[in-house]
């Protein structure tokens, strides 16, 4: 969690991280392209990584580390199947396959501007309950934006995502939160998908930030995994997010990332 006060960014600088979240959502949509029964989530990673670099920036989750405590993360992209919450660590033995759900998250620094933004993906067929909980997932993520705008509160947005998401029987996780984000990946303020309508800091122009609904089937406990980073649902339900980044003016909030590329793309179902 980033402490301190957040950031007030310039319109220059807005720009720039508008540039570095075109550069994300061009390549969430280069992954998807790929996204089918048989490839490896290192493969997925490995496109990622060319072609951020090819575009010119740097992938900010690779090498990335909390504390002295967590090894660095490997992979250049997070690839969660299933019942994994986030961080998934790219993997060759990690198959994709028929019925799966993925998220792809993904960080990168473009001229020194960070942009944020992640998508689940369904493969082929997926479950009632899966295409249920990506409906839930990426409507959660339009209320909340909906809420960030000058005058209302970390907490109307927080509520909003919660009261909608509990309607459906499904829970958000509390353990892991949005952030401020543009000239770091992670700065202030926290952003919860969780809380209490008119509580918490007020919404303020030119704050930029990375709003991540984390949606669970089943109930909203997680586990870390031994390798430090892979978070999982404790009852091994699947879950979902959805994530942008956006940029708060005094009379509008724009969405610097954009999930139009990916939903062009011939195999991705677009749910919600
Ligand atoms: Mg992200
Ligand atoms: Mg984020």
């Amino acid at each position: 969690m980033a402490k301190g006060q957040p950031i007030k960014k310039t319109e220059e600088q807005i720009e720039k991280i508008k540039k570095s979240c075109q550069l994300v959502s061009a390549t969430l949509a280069e992954v998807g392209r790929y996204i089918r029964p048989g490839v490896s989530t290192l493969y997925l990673d490995k496109i990622a990584d060319t072609f951020i670099r090819d575009n010119g920036g740097t992938p900010i989750f690779k090498g990335y580390t909390f504390d002295k405590d967590t090894p660095p993360f490997p992979g250049s992209i997070c690839t969660s199947i299933n019942e994994i919450v986030v961080h998934g660590i790219p993997s060759a033995k990690t198959i994709i396959k028929e019925g799966d759900i993925i998220s792809i998250d993904c960080g990168v620094v473009l001229e020194g501007y960070v942009g944020d933004s992640a998508y689940t993906f369904a493969v082929g067929e997926v479950s009632a309950e899966k295409e249920k909980l990506l409906r839930v997932t990426k409507e959660a993520l339009n209320r909340a934006i909906a809420q960030a705008k000058v005058g209302n509160r970390l907490g109307d947005l927080g509520h909003a995502v919660q009261s909608y998401v509990e309607s459906f029987g499904f829970s958000v996780v509390r353990d892991m939160v949005g952030h401020g984000v543009g000239l770091k990946l992670h700065e202030p303020p926290d952003v919860p998908n969780y809380g209490i309508k008119g509580k918490g800091k007020q919404f303020q122009s030119n704050w930029v930030l990375a709003i991540e609904p984390m949606v669970n089937a089943g109930k909203h406990h997680i586990q870390i995994a031994p390798d430090k980073w892979t978070v999982f649902t404790s009852d091994r339900k699947p879950s979902a997010q959805f994530e942008h980044t956006v940029a708060i003016f005094n009379d509008h909030t724009e969405i610097l990332t954009t999930f139009a590329e990916i939903e062009q793309l011939t195999n991705v179902t677009i749910y919600g």
